[in-house]
């Protein structure tokens, strides 16, 4: 993989090397680089990339504070003890920790983790500022990096020693509360992608054996890509009572007994920025939806000497207008580049609507648009052109999320025995549904065959695959079927 982002245009087809198309669609469209040798799995996102992570978090900030939860920030660093504390709940990280040994020439006593996740730092202040039913719910998120130290090839926002993230943490006076908070964070997951990120999502559970460690139910959202595999999206987990007994998080209760708290913990990493890049993006580069986009509209003013004059002022009076109406807009009135190198590159970075303005627009009064996700064009009249841009941008979303949702809807398919599910997953990959027994040796056998694994198990209320007098046997050890698993090679 090359580190060049100089040169215009994508070389690699999307079908052909997916892999190779993405890497170089992060590159080109200038979102962002390789870490500095010596140092692979590290990526420097760039300010038009980092631009998408800001799109999400402000989304998601926003939900979650309308939620009653409140931003921290916790240290970096974990002191191995602390770590140590999670031992009885969590078959921890320790393979993938980076290890902080000195400060300075000094040997550290004890060594500190970079942070892998937080709940062995976070829960031990929650402990402490939990003292009566009156401090719950307690709520608290923090947006971080975190880093696991991962030896596999750099995928940018996929596979990286370091990603930003965001944690959120809860504490609740019951069970049934803990659960109400899992599914709503859950519900903000799935609310991100399909409104804000144009991906439509699977939203179920994860297999018990696939769970968070020490938690009680691990839920998800499942994003396809193009490629059939799955990407797990953004994950909630309702952690029961395990790292509030651990961490002695403990309040009284009306009657001034004390009880131990029910917790959560959610997370949605830079991942989702990889689903969004790779599902949008064509050959042609970087494909966004306007709702993420750093420029949602580029006007182009095409001139010759003597019209030059006119034309400019014309785009000039558009780009302000739609400025005004709080729309992104840039108005590319460079002399050094021709109207066609300028197409080119706004579509390698993704600008989901042109405005092309020549002579002819401004004799007639109109607007030439173009959509970037598939080249329609449409001529509209200037007045009202920011209500005509926003119906446009609008659009320019349902197209996203209609393709994306076309080609979900087109790869669930369901298997009903092994010879199936492997014949099925192996011709086209995309999720294969199928009754369940709840055994973790099932999934293994797929796994060692086929290299897919159960990925989603829907809630029971979603769940249309088993009928109500579940006679179903499970597709790989013809066993009763206790669920309905979605296998699917992942990310
Ligand atoms: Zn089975």
């Amino acid at each position: 993989m090359t580190d060049d982002d100089q040169e215009l245009g994508i070389t690699e087809s999307k079908s052909h090397d997916t892999g190779e198309w993405y890497a170089e669609v992060v590159q080109k469209a200038g979102l962002a680089n390789y870490g500095p040798e010596g140092m692979s799995g590290f990526i420097v996102t760039r300010p038009r990339g980092y631009a998408l992570w800001e799109a999400v978090q402000n989304a998601l900030d926003a939900k979650f504070k309308e939620t009653g939860v409140q931003n921290a920030y916790f240290p970096m660093f974990i002191p191995e003890s602390y770590l140590e504390r999670e031992k009885d709940v969590v078959e921890g990280f320790d393979p993938e920790v980076a290890w902080v040994t000195h400060g300075g020439h000094e040997e550290l006593e004890e060594r500190l983790a970079v942070r892998p996740t937080s709940e062995s730092i976070i829960a031990p202040y929650i402990a402490r500022w939990v003292r009566s039913h009156r401090d719950l719910p307690l709520r608290v998120n923090q947006w971080c990096s975190v880093v696991r130290w991962e030896a596999t090839e750099t995928k940018p926002f996929f596979r990286t020693k370091e990603f930003l993230w965001q944690e959120g943490h809860t504490a609740h006076e019951t069970d049934e509360e803990a659960l109400e908070e899992t599914m709503l964070r859950l519900d903000q997951y799935e609310s991100v992608y399909e409104d804000v990120l144009a991906i439509p999502v699977l939203r179920g559970q994860k297999p018990p054996h696939d769970k968070f460690p020490g938690a009680k139910t691990t839920t998800t959202v499942e994003a396809l890509m193009p490629d059939g595999k799955s990407v797990q999206g953004a994950t909630s987990h309702h952690l029961g009572q395990s790292f509030a007994e651990a961490f002695d998080i403990t309040f009284s209760d009306v009657d001034e007994t004390e009880r131990t708290a029910h917790t959560t913990s959610w997370g949605i990493s830079w991942r989702c920025l990889g689903a969004l890049i790779m599902t949008h993006s064509d050959e042609q580069g970087l494909v966004l939806p306007p709702t993420v986009a750093p420029e949602q509209v580029v006007v182009v003013p095409i001139w010759q000497a003597d019209t030059k004059e006119d034309v400019l002022e014309y785009a000039e009076g558009v780009a302000e207008d739609l400025e005004e109406a709080g729309i992104r807009v840039e108005l590319d009135d460079r002399d050094e580049h021709n109207p066609g190198f300028k197409f080119n590159e706004h579509e390698l970075h993704g600008v989901p609507l042109r405005i092309e303005i020549g002579p002819n627009e401004v004799e007639d009064g109109e607007l030439t648009l173009v959509h970037r996700p598939d080249g329609e064009s449409d001529v509209v009249d200037r007045a009202d052109a920011s209500g005509t841009v926003r119906s446009h941008l609008d659009e320019i979303y349902a197209k996203l999320y209609a393709a994306a949702e076309e080609n979900l809807d087109g790869e669930i398919r369901e298997a009903d025995d092994r010879a199936e599910i492997l014949g099925t997953l192996g011709r086209h990959g995309g999720y294969v549904e199928t009754p369940w027994c709840g055994e973790e040796a099932c999934e293994t056998e797929i796994k060692e065959q086929i290299a897919a694994e159960i990925v989603m198990v829907p809630f029971e209320e979603d769940d249309d695959l088993l009928g109500e007098d579940h006679e179903e046997t499970c597709g790989v050890c013809g066993d009763p079927a206790e669920r309905t698993a979605y296998f699917a090679k992942s990310y």
